[in-house]
């Protein structure tokens, strides 16, 4: 048998739209070749999805596409373009960690990117090195992997593996390369880069690449820029209100880390709230709290204000004509989020209709568990469940008043107790990855290259709805600390 004819069929089906925009979009790149690239963890549910053969890539041969050490059939790689506002300041960026190699077409007709992210430096990467560790990248895998199982849109995790070579933070860490999968890695940093450093033809390229991808259903519409504008808003709005209601904080929402698709994207200092708190900040680097809980859904409507500008000279060629319009247009976000995330916490509390009062309900309840310290996502299970002799704010007698309420509510719509509590367990999830439980997974993967605690958590968080028995050990929260828990970006 020749060479050739051993090749293994892995699956790969790319068609590289990206590289069709113009050249200012990216710069071409080779991969870098680690020393010894290992599996840590395959997510095989997601690579037969993607049409992939998981027979095949379970080998050592395979970890070498995902070490970035043998380019597979097909893939073009690329570093892209892109800007962003960080904490509020306006710098060029672009992958300086990451390289696409191309997009997947998968057996469903869907196209999505396939990206090795800590797979060294690129032509954006300014003074970094490129690469990653393997703590933050299996961070990033058990977080997407469970916003996926939470039914929040969000990036995927294919692969980790680890390099075999150091990486240099503070002290030497083992390095790793993750594979990640979007609908894409459109951003609105992307459009910024764009709108700054671009022609008027070069960002008209990019709208209509992007409406082609993403909203195809806008192709004909009277002004296809505004109504971009609009369907990008209404997906954040969707996104940002599933954060909220299950109590994740992304923790770096710059411009460059919102994703045109809607998906969450970039899990570096992301984390569950545990106590209610609008006020949480778990990042080292977020000192004024700008991405706090409560902040999120109006940096939300900031960074769409961004991406408003960047498309200004496509949406009227009358400047003052072009403002009015996107005013207009981001002038619904306040409602419209309003409207999405009571329509969410409606869900959560059991109730089928709406009331006027609803608002008024959830805030109270907001306000008691603020007020006493409760776990947001345990408060939420043991109103689903009636289980509400477990001490705290459910002991108080603020709250009892509120159960009577809520009861009344209830009672005034036709659906049974057995239909509310339907509506509830699948609006709100037993388990969230706590961080104490991702830290203790990390550390006995890192430290002691044991992954199987890492399984059993991932175990747990792939079916958050379920409500079952084992699952009700990673509910419990952790113990009250002076320390609070801190995350790190770019790590
Ligand atoms: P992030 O905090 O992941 O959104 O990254 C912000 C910017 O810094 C992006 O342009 C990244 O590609 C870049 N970056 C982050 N970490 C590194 C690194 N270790 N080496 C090079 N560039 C990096
Ligand atoms: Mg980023």
């Amino acid at each position: 048998m020749t060479e050739n004819t051993k090749k293994i069929n892995e699956g790969w089906n790319f068609n590289n739209s990206y590289a069709q925009l113009p050249e200012k979009f990216y710069t071409k790149q080779e991969l870098n070749p680690v020393s010894n690239p290992e599996f840590i963890v395959f997510n095989e549910r997601l690579a037969e999805e993607l049409g992939l053969h998981t027979e095949a890539l379970r080998g050592a041969e395979s970890a070498a596409v995902f070490g970035g050490n043998r380019v597979p059939e097909g893939a073009e790689p690329l570093a892209q373009a892109y800007a962003g506002h960080q904490f509020g300041h306006f710098t060029m960026l672009g992958d300086g960690r990451a390289i696409l190699l191309g997009e997947q077409m998968t057996p469903q007709g869907e196209r999505v990117d396939i990206q090795l992210k800590g797979s060294g430096r690129t032509a954006y990467s300014r003074r970094g090195d490129g690469l990653a560790s393997v703590g933050p990248m299996l961070r990033e895998y058990i977080m997407s992997e469970a916003m996926h199982a939470l039914g929040i849109p969000t990036t995927r995790s294919l692969a980790v593996v680890a390099t075999g070579e150091p990486v240099y933070r503070e002290t030497e860490l083992p390095g790793a390369v993750l594979t990640r999968v979007a609908a894409s890695h459109l951003r609105v940093g992307t459009f910024q880069f764009a709108a700054q450093w671009g022609t008027l033809e070069e960002l008209q390229a990019l709208a209509d690449y992007t409406i082609n991808r993403h909203y195809p259903e806008l192709i004909d519409a009277e002004n296809r820029y505004l109504a971009l504008l609009e369907a990008v808003m209404k997906r954040q709005i969707r996104l940002i209100t599933k954060w909220q209601l299950a109590g994740f904080i992304h923790g770096v929402m710059n411009t460059d880390n919102m994703a045109i698709s809607g998906e969450t994207i970039d899990y570096g200092p992301c984390a569950f709230m545990d106590t209610y708190d609008p006020m949480t900040v778990f990042s080292s680097i977020d000192r004024e709290g700008r991405y706090a809980y409560g902040n999120q859904p109006y940096i939300g409507a900031w960074n769409l204000t961004r991406l408003a500008e960047s498309l200004l000279p496509l949406i009227d060629e009358n400047e003052q004509q072009a403002i009015k319009l996107v005013e207009d247009t981001l002038g619904h976000y306040s409602a419209l989020y309003r409207d999405s995330w009571l329509d969410g916490m409606r869900a959560k509390l059991g109730i089928f209709n709406e009331e006027e009062q609803d608002m008024a309900l959830a805030e109270e309840l907001l306000s008691l568990m603020q007020k006493h310290q409760a776990d947001y996502t345990n408060t939420f299970v043991a109103l689903t469940f009636g289980k509400l002799e477990q001490g705290g704010l459910l002991c108080t007698s603020e709250f009892a008043k509120w159960l009577e309420q809520w009861q009344a509510r209830l009672d005034r719509q036709s659906q049974s107790r057995e239909e509310v509590e339907q509506l509830m367990r699948s609006s709100n999830p037993a388990v969230i990855p706590r961080n104490h439980r991702v830290e203790e997974a990390l550390d006995a993967a890192v430290k002691q290259g044991d992954y199987s605690v890492m399984e059993k958590l991932l175990d747990a968080l792939a079916d958050p709805y379920a409500h079952r028995l084992e699952q009700a050990e990673y509910a419990t929260p952790p113990v009250r600390s002076d320390r609070p828990y801190r995350t790190f970006c770019g790590t």
